[in-house]
C-alpha cells in the first residue's frame, strides 16, 4: 500500500499504569486485589456539563441506554476516594517525579502549573462520573527509524475501574484498579504507516520501562491508535495490549475506510484476536472542566534539576555486548531480567560470561521444561558458579546439580569432581584405542559416557580430533 499517496496519518496515544500508591490516596496501586470484596455500591450515569454548558454528545449517547452501575471494591484496594465519598488527596510526589522523568526523556517541555481537570467519563467505570487529568508537558518528540516524531502532550491520569459484566441495563464494575496512576503519552500525527506505529509504540514502551518505576505485563500498558486517510475522518483505535497485531489492525482499518469514503469520526475497540469493532461516537470537546479539589502545582527549577534520568534499556543492552562480550540475543536476555550481572561477572572471573548467561538465565527455563521445577534463587546460582569458579565441575555438571537442588538433595560433588588434563588424555588415548576405527562421534560418546559432569565437551573433542590427526 502507498500510505503518503492514501493521505495516511496516525498518531498514538499510551497509557501506562505506574507502580506504588494510587495518584491521589494511599491505596496500593493494586490491579487485581486478590481478596474477596467487601464494599458494595450503586450510581445511576449523570451527564455532567462541560464548561461549554453542553452536555457532551457521547455522553447523551450512553444516557439514552438509562444504566445502572454497580460497583464491587475491596478495603484493601480502595477508600473513600474512590466512592467519591471524600475529595482527593494530595498528588502522589512518585508519580509527580516520574512524569518529570519522561518529560525530560522525551525532549518536552514541562509546564509551570500543573492544574488537574475533570474528564467526563460516561461509561461508568469511574464512580463520580469523571476521570482526573492534569497536563505535565508539550512539545516533545522521539527518535525513530523515520525521523523525529513529535510528543504533543504528556499527562498524569487516574486508571478507570475495571468492567465485570454488562446484562440488560446493569453494569457491574470493580474499584481496585480506580484511581491508579496513569502516564498518557500523545504523539503528533506524523507516523508514516503501520509498521512506523509500531515502531513508535515500542521505543515508547522501551523508554517507559527503563525507569524501572512502571507496571509490567499484559494490560499495564495500552495503545490507542488515531487513524485517518485523505478525505476520511480521524477514528480511534482503542486498546492495543500488544503490538503483535498493531500492523494487521491497522492496515483492515485503512482498507475500510478506503471503501467507506466519507464516514462518521468515531472509536473502534481492538479486540484480542486482532480485529476491530465499532465502540462509540468520538467524544467532543466538551469533555473537561477544572478540578478543584486539587491545588495548582507549581513546577519549579528545583524540581527539574533534581530529576536524574535512567539509562535506556536499548543503550544498556548496547554497553552489555561490549562490557561483558555477550550476543545482541543474551544481553537482550540479561538486562530484561534487570539481574545484577556485573557482580556475578566480578564475583566468578574464571567463569565465560556466556556460561554464566547460561546458568542464570538458559538452564531455569530448561529445566522448567524438561523437569517441571523451578524456584531457583540468586543463592544457588552463586553456589553453583562457585564450583565452576574453583575447577570442581565441569560446565556439563551444572544442569544437574540445579535440578538436585530443586529436588532438595544434597550436591555430591565428588560425583562430579573434575579430572585434570593429563588424566583425561591419557583415559582418551586408552578409549581411542580400544575402539580403533570409530567415528569420531562415537569415540565422544564412549568417553563422555564415562566422565559425564566432570569433563567439558569441547575440550574431550579437541583431544580427539588432534589424536585422529
Ligand atoms: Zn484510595
Amino acid at each position: 500500500m502507498d500510505y503518503k499517496k492514501l493521505g495516511f496519518k496516525a498518531g498514538i496515544e499510551i497509557h501506562q499504569q505506574l507502580e506504588g500508591k494510587k495518584l491521589f490516596c494511599d491505596c496500593p496501586a493494586i490491579v487485581h486485589d486478590p481478596n474477596k470484596a467487601d464494599i458494595f455500591l450503586e450510581r445511576k450515569l449523570r451527564a455532567a456539563a462541560g464548561e461549554t454548558g453542553k452536555v457532551d454528545k457521547a455522553a447523551a449517547y450512553e444516557m439514552k441506554k438509562d444504566k445502572i452501575f454497580q460497583y464491587e471494591a475491596c478495603s484493601s484496594s480502595s477508600c473513600l476516594v474512590e466512592y467519591d465519598d471524600e475529595p482527593p488527596h494530595e498528588l502522589n510526589k512518585d508519580c509527580l517525579e516520574l512524569a518529570l522523568e519522561v518529560s525530560k526523556l522525551l525532549n518536552a517541555k514541562v509546564v509551570d502549573e500543573i492544574h488537574f481537570m475533570r474528564k467526563t467519563v460516561v461509561d461508568g467505570s469511574n464512580v463520580s462520573g469523571f476521570q482526573r487529568t492534569g497536563l505535565i508537558a508539550t512539545d516533545g518528540y522521539i527518535e525513530t527509524s523515520r525521523g523525529k516524531v513529535g510528543v504533543d502532550s504528556i499527562c498524569l491520569e487516574e486508571e478507570a475501574a475495571q468492567k465485570l459484566e454488562e446484562k440488560e441495563h446493569i453494569v457491574k464494575f470493580r474499584l481496585d484498579r480506580l484511581g491508579v496512576a496513569l502516564l498518557e503519552i500523545a504523539t503528533d500525527p506524523s507516523i508514516k504507516d503501520p509498521e512506523h506505529a509500531k515502531e513508535v509504540s515500542a521505543i515508547l514502551g522501551m523508554m517507559l520501562r527503563s525507569t524501572g518505576k512502571v507496571k509490567r505485563g499484559i494490560g499495564t500498558i495500552r495503545q490507542d491508535v488515531n487513524v485517518s486517510i485523505k478525505g476520511h475522518p480521524r477514528v480511534e483505535l482503542k486498546g492495543f495490549q500488544e503490538l503483535r497485531y498493531m500492523v494487521k489492525v491497522i492496515d483492515e482499518e485503512v482498507e475500510r475506510q478506503k471503501k467507506e469514503k466519507k464516514g462518521e469520526s468515531h472509536v473502534r475497540k481492538v479486540n484480542s484476536n486482532g480485529t476491530s469493532t465499532f465502540m462509540r461516537p468520538m467524544p467532543g470537546a466538551a469533555r473537561m472542566y477544572p478540578e478543584t479539589d486539587v491545588p495548582v502545582i507549581r513546577v519549579t527549577k528545583k524540581m527539574l534539576d533534581a530529576v536524574v534520568l535512567p539509562e535506556l534499556i536499548d543503550d544498556k543492552v548496547l554497553r552489555f555486548e561490549k562490557e561483558f562480550k555477550l550476543s545482541a540475543e543474551d544481553a537482550r536476555i540479561i538486562v530484561k531480567s534487570e539481574i545484577d550481572f556485573a557482580s556475578y561477572v566480578k564475583e566468578f572471573k574464571k567463569v565465560d560470561s556466556k556460561i554464566i548467561v547460561d546458568v542464570i538465565v538458559k538452564y531455569p527455563k530448561e529445566i522448567k521444561k524438561r523437569f517441571n521445577l523451578e524456584g531457583l534463587k540468586e543463592n544457588h546460582f552463586r553456589e553453583v558458579l562457585g564450583y565452576l569458579n574453583s575447577g570442581k565441575i565441569g560446565k556439563s555438571a551444572v544442569l544437574e546439580i540445579l535440578v538436585e537442588i530443586l529436588k532438595g538433595k544434597k550436591v555430591n560433588l565428588s560425583k562430579y569432581e573434575g579430572i585434570s588434563d593429563n588424566d583425561l588424555e591419557k583415559e582418551v588415548k586408552k578409549i581411542v584405542s580400544k575402539n580403533k576405527g570409530a567415528p569420531i562421534n562415537a569415540l565422544m560418546g564412549e568417553v563422555m559416557k564415562k566422565f559425564r559432569g566432570k569433563v567439558d565437551g569441547k575440550k574431550v573433542m579437541m583431544l580427539l580430533k588432534r589424536m585422529a590427526k
